[in-house]
């Protein structure tokens, strides 16, 4: 069967970010870029039960390849995505619960409180709130996407893009973290936050 390899990466990243939590049974929606064509996961399933066979394909028009295919409401999200950022090869898309509540709020994940935040995410940066599944939405997503690989989206989750699956969920499960430490050191109060040169220093460590 066509890229049941690539298939099953993508369904296995699925069941991954349901089994962290990073979103719920029937929330949040993954993608691969394969040539000129995605594979992308199934709208509105079970997301922890996912196999190779549940993911299907799409032209980068948006014609669906699959027989039998619902594909996921975001679709138009993850297209206008790829033609903005024709580098992104993987998108990553979840409600996991610490991140998205800094989005619903308008704070700021802090990136700035463990190295592994600041080399993982840099900056991530916000969308507007616009109805899930809208063009509206795929435009005000696509375009933060020329501003960063990490992104809160107002109201709704977060979605992570990278030039792999592994880098992708790496930047949503580190966004998760990052959140979960911005709420938590301010709990325990006064955190120390890494200065402008250390933060420099582990800049220059990925150019
Ligand atoms: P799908 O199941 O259609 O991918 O939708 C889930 C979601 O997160 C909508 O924003
Ligand atoms: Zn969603």
């Amino acid at each position: 069967m066509e890229q049941l390899k690539e298939k099953e990466r993508v369904a296995y990243f699925m069941r991954r970010m349901y089994e962290q939590r990073l979103t719920t049974s029937t929330g949040g929606n993954i993608s691969l870029k394969v040539g000129e064509k995605i594979l992308i996961t199934p709208s509105q399933t079970d997301k922890a039960r996912m196999v190779a066979e549940s993911i299907g394909s799409m032209t980068l028009n948006g014609r669906v390849l699959s027989h039998r295919f619902k594909a996921s409401m975001e679709n138009k999200m993850h297209l206008a995505i790829y033609h903005k950022r024709p580098d992104v090869k993987a998108i990553i898309h979840g409600h996991p619960i610490f991140a998205t509540s800094f989005a619903i709020c308008g704070k700021k994940v802090m990136t700035n409180l463990a190295g592994e935040s600041r080399a993982i995410l840099g900056e991530p940066v916000m969308a507007d709130y616009k109805l899930m599944g809208t063009q509206e939405l795929a435009d005000v997503v696509a375009e933060a996407s020329l501003r960063g690989n990490v992104i809160l989206m107002e109201n709704h989750g977060v979605i992570t893009l990278g030039d792999t699956l592994v880098e992708a969920f790496d930047r949503i499960e580190v966004l998760e973290a990052a959140a979960k430490m911005t709420l938590i050191t301010q709990m325990i109060g006064n955190p120390k936050e890494l200065n402008a040169e250390e933060l420099k220093e582990i800049d220059n460590l990925f150019e």
